[in-house]
């Protein structure tokens, strides 16, 4: 690794912000010592999500009091992962560290993030080995979702790992690339590859008030993934479809060998024939799921590759 000099580099912290107006002031100072402690020039970006609260004049106050902090403040509530992205869009640094205001990623922890990156990891993610302080609810229904999304994604979305994390420049630039709606972070991150590092840590209960996730914004996010990062749902019901043809011809053909001995009741026909109708639908289900896939695919636009070095290429040939 080439001697890095901390003076050189910039560090942006992307933190998204929907009324926190309880823990703005704790969070910033907090956060700021940290970043103060690494020895890298640093920048931290809030992002003001459309809060109803006081949370944006106690952010033109703090960003009145140190020139490094930026707020980007947006019309209305956007949503967390388009915070984020904004976040991201204005940061200059060398590596983008992504952390919630709540405290519950222990600001100490963006050490670890840095010290990955150091040695050479492009992304370093924070993997909760603990939660702390959340409903059982969450925490079931995270560690059942973390795993099914897992067993269908097409890329290795990591297991129990949120947002927090680090990007290196080159990674945010391919990142920033992907302008999709619906957006989900920690796939989108997946997708691209490079070298991914996790970094252990506990997470913390939330500094104060309550979360912003609601049970909505929760699904939605859910479902976000599941449909951006797996065909899955859209190969289901022609697998179904063809299974239930075949169940039902099969089904015709004992029902014409029995006809033909025994003889057999003729509701049966109807049965077996209403079967094999409905599977050819569901075959028929799936052949446009399939068109809509490769449309959604063309509509999504991200890039077709990501290049992560080139030998013997100058950067500016094709
Ligand atoms: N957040 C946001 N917009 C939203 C919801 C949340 O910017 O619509 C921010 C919130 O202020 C916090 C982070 O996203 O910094 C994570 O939200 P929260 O802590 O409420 O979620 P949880 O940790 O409960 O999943
Ligand atoms: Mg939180």
């Amino acid at each position: 690794m080439e001697s890095i000099s901390r003076k050189d580099k910039l560090l942006s912290l992307i933190v998204p912000v929907y009324n926190e107006e309880e823990v703005l002031d704790v969070s910033f100072e907090k956060m700021d010592a940290a970043m103060k402690s690494f020895g890298y020039p640093y920048e931290i970006i809030y992002v003001n999500d459309g809060s109803r609260d006081s949370s944006l004049s106690k952010l033109r106050e703090i960003a009145g009091r140190n020139s490094h902090v930026k707020v980007i403040s947006f019309s209305r509530n956007f949503g967390h992962q388009l915070a984020v992205t904004a976040g991201m869009d204005h940061a200059k640094g060398d590596a983008l560290i992504i952390i919630d205001v709540d405290l519950q990623d222990p600001p100490e922890v963006i050490g670890d993030l840095i010290a990955a990156w150091e040695k050479g990891a492009d992304i370093a993610y924070g993997k909760r080995v603990k939660r702390k302080g959340e409903t059982i609810f969450k925490k079931l229904t995270a560690f059942m979702y973390y795993r099914l999304l897992k067993s269908m994604s097409a890329y290795p979305i990591p297991l129990d790992t949120g947002d927090f994390r680090l990007l290196d420049r080159k990674v945010a630039d391919t990142f920033l690339q992907m302008r999709e709606h619906n957006r989900f972070l920690r796939g989108m991150s997946a997708w691209m590859g490079f070298e991914a590092v996790p970094v252990e840590y506990v997470r913390h209960e939330r500094y104060a008030g309550k979360t912003k996730y609601t049970l909505k914004k929760m699904l939605k996010l859910a479902f976000d993934g599941i449909t951006g990062f797996s065909d899955r749902p859209l190969t289901l019901s022609m697998g179904f479809g063809i299974f239930l043809s075949v169940m039902s011809v099969l089904g015709l053909i004992a029902l014409l060998i029995l006809a033909l001995t025994i003889g057999v009741a003729p509701w049966l026909w109807a049965v077996a024939g209403f079967a094999l109708i409905n599977g050819i639908m569901f075959i028929n289900m799936g052949i446009q799921g399939a068109y809509m896939n490769r449309m959604y695919h063309e509509l999504l636009n991200r890039p077709l590759y990501i290049v992560k070095e080139k030998i013997n290429i100058e950067s500016e040939e094709v």
